[in-house]
């Protein structure tokens, strides 16, 4: 026997019980991005390698290890999107979409992340991105956040997460903390793991996002960036704040946020949950103005933050369960030919005239009993029995599954009219 071909580790089949969850929560959530005046795009999965390398950051832990990346067959390095920021810009630039004009824009779709799969991490996962470009104020920083705090109030978790916020202020004010931050660590040199040890050298910042324990533990004692801040940066924070205040959004600040990426200045949130054990962070964004202009446009203003799904749908399974959906609404059964060829006429006529109702044609014969058996497990609320008497007379046996009701029976052009109330349509 040849052995079976298993899937990828850390790439996961979201199966058919689960998908209705996913679905709930798309469409809650798309449904309230439009609302806010969002516009989704949509962008392709694979960008050339040097995209992800110029903004993301060289010295990050996506770029150094965690990019899927090969060489097509025209020798070109590509590589399979770890996160939709690049992209959403490089497209955006790419068509024109920033000349003298805003956007709100949204995105969802699977990344791919070569990290150690664990519970909330895999190789392959679902992120929804929300990224606004255009907007220098920090009020667009307000409306995303806002947004996000309405995803949860919406999906019902707000009691179970929290938001962290900090400011990065500018690029010349991160070089002068970036000093303080190598006089700090130097002293520890012994202690930091060894990629922190690597980036004190190269990105010091960086090890504040370190979640190495020990490290985490010198971390705690670093200087904060705050001191080293000027005039402008603390005021866009502190507007920011309090328009959170004024919209009862509660926040934390939290000075060693930085973020795993390296575009970010001003602005950086994530909103946290203590439910999911270690991996807490299930939406995550800010501020990168900087990164238009590494991409090759003019300067520009960019906001976004990304929602990373399995963690929402861990949270949601956890604290408010998706309702369960049957499969169907009605179940046609049907024994003889003659009966066989009404079903198949009744089922298209209900799908037209109640298109909103799952009907469900049983298919592969069998006996009644067998059917029933099938009718029942379906989870419809009504089975249609159509057996060569009520063939005879174009009927239908219309049985109520989960009720007392007495079975009756219809004539089979009544049945839509029959049902439609029961279905709210
Ligand atoms: P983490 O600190 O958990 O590694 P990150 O800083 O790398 O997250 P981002 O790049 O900001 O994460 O991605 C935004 C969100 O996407 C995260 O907050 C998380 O919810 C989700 N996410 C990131 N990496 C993974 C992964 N490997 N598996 C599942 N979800 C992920
Ligand atoms: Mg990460």
């Amino acid at each position: 026997m040849t052995t079976a071909i298993k899937a990828i580790r850390g790439m996961h089949d979201i199966l058919p019980e689960q998908t209705p969850h996913w679905q709930l929560a798309e469409q809650q959530l798309a449904h309230m991005l439009s609302a806010y005046g969002y516009q989704e795009i949509r962008l392709p999965i694979v960008e050339k390698t040097e995209l992800f390398k110029r903004s993301i950051g060289e010295v990050t832990d996506i770029v150094e290890k965690e990019m899927y990346t090969f060489e097509d067959r025209n020798g070109d390095s590509l590589t399979l999107r770890p996160e939709g920021t690049a992209g959403c810009l490089r497209a955006c630039l790419e068509h024109g979409l920033l000349h003298n004009q805003t956007q709100r824009l949204w995105y969802y779709g699977p990344m791919f992340r070569h990290e150690r799969p664990q519970k909330g991490r895999y190789r392959q996962f679902y992120q929804l991105g929300v990224e606004a470009y255009g907007w220098a104020g920090p009020d667009i920083d307000v409306e995303l956040i806002a947004l996000s705090a309405r995803f949860w109030r919406q999906l019902g978790i707000d009691q179970h997460l929290r938001l962290e916020l900090n400011t990065l202020g500018t690029a010349e004010e991160r070089l002068q903390y970036r000093a303080a931050l190598v006089r700090y660590f130097s002293q520890y040199q012994d202690r930091l793991d060894a990629d922190s040890v690597r980036r004190l050298a190269s990105n010091p910042l960086r090890i504040l996002d370190s979640k190495h324990p020990d490290t985490q533990a010198i971390v705690a004692g670093a200087p904060n960036l705050h001191e080293h801040l000027g005039d402008a940066s603390r005021a866009h924070f502190q507007a920011l704040t309090e328009q959170l205040e004024a919209l009862n959004i509660a926040y934390t600040i939290n000075p060693r946020l930085v973020r795993g990426l390296d575009y970010y200045g001003l602005t950086v949130f994530e909103w946290m949950t203590d439910s999911l054990g270690a991996q807490g962070t299930v939406c995550a964004g800010g501020r990168y103005d900087s990164l238009v202009q590494q991409l090759g446009g003019k300067t520009q203003h960019a906001v976004g933050f990304a929602m990373g799904i399995e963690r929402l749908l861990a949270l949601l399974a956890e604290h408010a369960p998706a309702p369960s959906v049957a499969n169907a609404d009605v179940y046609v059964i049907h024994t003889g030919k003659m009966a066989e060829r009404q079903a198949w006429r009744l089922a298209e006529q209900l799908r037209d005239r109640l298109p909103s109702v799952k009907v469900l044609l049983h298919l592969g014969g069998g006996s009644f009993k067998n059917q029933f058996k099938k009718a029942d497990k379906s989870g419809a609320q009504f089975a249609l029995i159509i057996g060569e008497d009520e063939a005879a007379q174009q009927q239908v046996a219309l049985k109520p599954l989960r009720t007392e009701q007495a079975q009756q029976t219809l004539a089979q052009d009544q049945v839509a009219d029959w049902l439609s109330p029961f279905f709210h349509v």
